[in-house]
């Protein structure tokens, strides 16, 4: 039976996801919150949906449900500069370790048409000036361009082709602690309105994919790539040889594939430069009697032979430094 059928027979209806926020206000309000809970930061990867029109539906950039890296954050306006600081801080290392080092920063403030008071919209861009400039970002001021709802930073960062992609946002907002009515007792027991902060970092990973993909050109630093070494025994008896290797790179925790078919080495290698494996390591007699790889590296060729153990411990240090 179709799920809609399911739905129909037990009178439920089911509905499409399209934003987090509403979820993670209500788990605020699950609880009367003091001001020395705060701030309160809830995060999920968020699955969502959008209808968008099949005619700009594009590739991963653009698809009608995606996960967001989102968050939420509910503070007292004493701590909003110290949370935007460090939701900045926390943008900017991620986009360090995932290679991006080059960015567009815009600042939008409030449009015309607004919700809430004037003096949060003041203090809220005042704190968002104060964070960019605590972190030294260069930024440019987008005036009026910000949500009804409040002001914002958007990080458009820039691949290897210099496009830039819009992915980081970090938006106050004035409207919905307002619907939803949520609230913190201050010092003096009097109840007042949290600020709120949605944030995505990344934006939709699937998009984020997508920019990585076309950034590296499909050649993924070591420790993103989907899968980091092929082992390639020579022949038909250095099968067990390779797979054991497998194992112990398994153990480490890396990615690897055992190419045992048929095909010639040499053909095992072109393919390998192909699909921009980073390391192929080619057993044969000499490295199993000395308990080693011969080790092709990407863009590099034939770096010789190598003790299995130095280049596990070499490349997983390579790994913990996100290279
Ligand atoms: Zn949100």
């Amino acid at each position: 039976m179709h799920l809609s059928e399911i739905a129909k027979e037990e009178k439920d209806d089911y509905q499409i996801k399209p934003m987090n926020c509403p979820f993670h206000i209500a788990i605020y309000k699950n609880s009367i919150r003091s001001y020395k809970n705060l701030p309160l930061r809830y995060t999920e990867l968020g699955i969502v949906y959008r209808y968008e029109k099949s005619g700009v539906l594009h590739g991963l950039a653009r698809v009608r449900g995606f996960t967001q890296d989102d968050a939420h954050i509910f503070c007292t306006p004493e701590q909003l500069e110290t949370e935007l600081v460090s939701v900045l801080k926390l943008t900017l290392e991620i986009l360090k370790d995932f290679g991006f080092k080059d960015y567009d920063i815009y600042l939008s403030t409030r449009p015309e048409k607004y919700a809430g008071e004037l003096k949060n919209w003041e203090k809220a861009t005042k704190s968002l000036k104060y964070a960019l400039e605590k972190v030294k970002l260069r930024y440019q001021i987008d005036p009026g361009e910000g949500v009804f709802y409040g002001p914002k930073i958007d990080i458009k960062i820039k691949d290897s082709l210099s496009r830039p992609w819009q992915c980081t946002t970090i938006q106050l907002d004035f409207n919905l602690p307002d619907r939803f009515n949520i609230n913190y007792i201050d010092e003096k027991g009097k109840k007042k309105r949290p600020f709120m902060i949605h944030r995505a970092l990344l934006g939709s990973i699937e998009r984020f994919v997508g920019i990585l993909i076309e950034h590296y050109a499909g050649a993924f630093p070591l420790w993103i790539s989907p899968i980091q070494f092929w082992i390639i025994p020579v022949g038909s008896g250095h099968r067990k040889y390779a797979r054991e290797i497998g194992e112990k790179l398994e153990a480490s925790g890396f990615r690897y594939e055992v190419k045992e078919t048929a095909e010639t080495v040499s053909k095992k290698i072109r393919e390998g430069e192909i699909q921009k494996i980073p390391y192929l390591l080619v057993v044969g007699d000499k490295e199993k009697q000395s308990n080693s790889v011969r080790i092709r590296e990407r863009g590099k060729g034939d770096i010789g032979i190598v003790k299995l153990e130095n280049f596990i411990k070499k490349t997983g240090e390579k790994i913990k430094r996100k290279e």
